[in-house]
């Protein structure tokens, strides 16, 4: 890869600026997501409440969106034998890693995990848990997965397969 194309790949890298739910919020003021709590502050969003909560904006964070809009930007597929005989223990895999990705940044969560023909699909609401939970996969049971990004670097597609 040249400089100017590796140099584009990691402005690409920034979510903020190509993410259309990430995009327009570095605009914004104070907020807080009435559907799930998290608060916007000083550019940053966490679990903390608000210094001044009754002048913040009350509008749905962007995974609150993502997930009323079925936007995914993480799409796992799990695939093999070895997935639909161990969906529960992976299923609390998921969940776990879901939740220590969570308290840190509030904006990756799990959307849905469904029963496919393979095995198993995974959506998330963030690029960052997809990743994690393909690597946690990973290390738990081995397996081989394969991680692909979408052009402009908004949405990655994982595959993880054991049989
Ligand atoms: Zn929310």
């Amino acid at each position: 890869m040249d400089k100017q194309r590796q140099s584009q790949r990691d402005q690409l890298f920034k979510p903020e600026l190509h993410d259309p739910y990430l995009r327009h919020w570095h605009a914004h003021g104070d907020a807080f997501c009435p559907e799930c709590g998290v608060s916007y502050q000083a550019g940053r969003w966490s679990w903390q409440e608000l210094d001044d909560a009754e002048h913040a904006e009350r509008t749905a964070c962007p995974a609150c969106r993502r997930i009323a809009d079925k936007a995914p930007a993480g799409n796992l597929t799990l695939a093999g034998h070895f997935v639909k005989e161990h969906s529960d223990e992976i299923c609390n895999l998921l969940r776990n890693t879901e939740a220590l990705e969570k308290r840190e940044h509030p904006l990756e969560r799990l959307m849905t995990i469904g029963d496919d023909p393979e095995g198993l699909v995974v959506t998330t609401t963030g690029m960052h848990l997809a990743n994690r939970l393909g690597h946690a996969l990973e290390a738990a049971y081995k397996g081989h997965a394969d991680y692909k990004y979408s052009d402009d670097q908004t949405l990655v597609r994982i595959r993880w397969e054991r049989n």
